[in-house]
């Protein structure tokens, strides 16, 4: 099915290559028509091409509002050209048709993006541009639709391959990719208005993005994956900067933006903040003086599951940190910065990835989690709930230390980004046992203790790293047999939401067994 192109509509916002395709259109004997700004540009490069206006008989009007809605547009775009009432119509009504459509549309997003006033913004809402894209696509049978500059390669190629004429698969493929670009900048003006309103959470979001990269495949082999950006003004996994290494995977993104989400809880002006994922789930944090101490002692954690993770900093990456790292496999490194020579000593090791986020997101900011379910998806406001802002109420007999405290935050803090059922034990600002995904909250207690002993003795120490440590759980302890558990590991402090029916029973639990418990009233369920 191929179709010659003899008339071509070219209205860009993003002039990038638009002079080198018109050559190359033109090179195969094609008529071009534009607006304005994109006619300008074809003519100031002594190139052959008719004003838009000459089209419509109208002049562009209301500062660019009205310039391609009208009939000798949209019925260009339209006419089956198989169809002979359509060509009837043509006829009748001076139409001629339109073969091919190139359009980028004015720039909503990177306008938002860059902090212009409400006007400039709705200014850039295009309309005539989405008009066409949808009008071409729909007769994809006839039309071929450009909405990016990276298909003028394969457009000229086509065009060269058949002689003038497109084929029947690109033109769908085209028509494909048009509506995935009307769709993501329609979400994106919803978005926009939703955020002037302040209605950050659901149900006042639509869902759009641009897909940033076709994966090579999801989180197992067979299961095909890419990867889209919501354009988001996050410091994050989605805008950061890769540096070296290989492609990213489905799974290391997963666990990257999990890795950097945990670490960016961790205030970079009080101490360095070291990270360490596997399978989305931390197997060692820790607070220190300097990257390279929260290192060593997130690694001591867990330094089994620490292999072939994902390491996260909430400071820029130094080079006595990228020594250390760089001499376990890892998988990625993500940072907001790095030295020149912590760079130079990632480089040694090609595969794995460096990148760099330019900052760290605000825990507390707003945003989306979503997940599908069979015919369906569901959404929900990110989990921006912090510890230092929650009321910690202590409920035992005994008041937990200062330094106990200091570590009951820090062990909440970890548990919001440990997979449910979470039990933490941490001690002096590091985790030393995680239970993550449990379906039993005793169960995650034990394998945390356990974790703690193993810990232990990879180190080389005669006691589990649990003893004297406090524990955090991610939502209340249904029993006191969690609880019990943590006390016989050797944790002296709890923290946990509270709120079960049983909340007297485990405090009863707590006082028995001399330890002090606290109350955050906030659940951090991860699922
Ligand atoms: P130019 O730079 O050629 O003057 O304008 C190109 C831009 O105008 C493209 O982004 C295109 O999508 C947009 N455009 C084309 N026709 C119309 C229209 O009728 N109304 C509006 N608002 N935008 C249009």
């Amino acid at each position: 099915e191929l179709r010659r192109v003899t008339r071509a509509l070219l209205s860009v916002s993003d002039k990038t290559g638009l002079i080198d395709f018109a050559r190359g259109l033109i090179a195969h004997g094609i008529d071009l028509i534009s607006t304005g700004g994109t006619r300008r540009a074809l003519a100031d490069a002594g190139l052959p091409v008719l004003d838009i206006s000459e089209v419509t008989g109208f002049p562009e009007m209301m500062d660019g509002r009205v310039k391609t809605l009208h009939p000798a547009v949209h019925g260009g775009l339209l006419a089956i050209r198989a169809n002979p009432e359509h060509q009837a119509a043509m006829l009748a009504n001076g139409i001629g048709a339109i073969d091919l459509l190139v359009v980028s549309l004015y720039p909503f997003e990177a306008t938002v993006a860059k902090g212009a006033s409400y006007d400039d913004c709705i200014e850039n809402i295009d309309i005539g541009g989405p008009a066409m894209i949808r009008a071409g696509a729909k007769n994809h049978v006839d039309v071929a639709v450009v909405v990016d500059g990276s298909d003028y390669a394969a457009v000229l190629a086509e065009l060269a391959a058949n002689d003038g004429s497109t084929g029947v698969e690109l033109r769908r493929r085209l028509a494909q990719k048009a509506y995935a670009r009307t769709a993501a900048y329609d979400a994106a003006i919803s978005n926009w208005l939703a955020d002037t309103l302040g209605e950050t959470a659901p149900p006042y979001r639509a869902l759009g993005g641009t897909l940033a990269e076709e994966l090579r495949y999801g989180e197992n082999p067979h299961q095909g994956a890419a990867f889209y950006r919501t354009g988001a003004r996050r410091a994050g996994v989605a805008s950061a900067r890769q540096l070296q290494g290989k492609q990213l995977s489905y799974n290391n993104i997963n666990d990257t933006d999990a890795a950097f989400e945990c670490v960016a809880e961790f205030d970079p002006s009080r101490a360095a903040a070291v990270a360490i994922i596997k399978h989305a789930n931390p197997c060692g944090v820790a607070e220190g003086a300097t990257l390279l101490e929260a290192y060593e002692r997130a690694l001591r954690c867990d330094p089994v599951s620490a292999f072939g993770g994902i390491v996260a900093l909430n400071r820029p990456l130094d080079a006595a940190a990228a020594a250390r790292i760089v001499e376990i496999f890892t998988e990625v490194i993500i940072a907001p910065a790095a030295s020149d020579e912590a760079i130079a000593l990632v480089a040694a090791k090609k595969n794995l990835r460096l990148l760099l986020t330019g900052g760290l997101p605000d825990p507390r900011a707003p945003g989306l989690t979503l997940r599908t379910v069979a015919g369906g998806f569901l959404v929900q406001g990110r989990d921006n709930a912090v510890v230092d802002d929650m009321e910690l109420r202590t409920v035992t007999k005994r008041q937990p230390t200062p330094q106990e405290l200091a570590d009951l935050r820090f062990a909440f803090r970890v548990a919001k980004h440990v997979k449910s059922n979470a039990i933490v034990y941490a001690k002096d600002g590091a985790t030393v046992g995680v239970g993550a995904g449990q379906m039993s909250r005793v169960d995650s207690a034990r394998i945390a203790a356990w974790k703690a002993a193993e810990a232990a003795r990879a180190a080389g120490l005669p006691q589990s790293l649990a003893v004297g440590s406090v524990v955090a759980s991610d939502a209340f302890f249904p029993f006191a047999d969690g609880l019990l558990a943590a006390a016989e590991a050797g944790a002296t402090a709890v923290v946990q939401p509270g709120g079960s029916m049983r909340d007297n029973e485990v405090i009863a639990a707590a006082d028995a067994a001399g330890l002090a418990m606290v109350l955050t009233g906030h659940r951090h369920f991860r699922h």
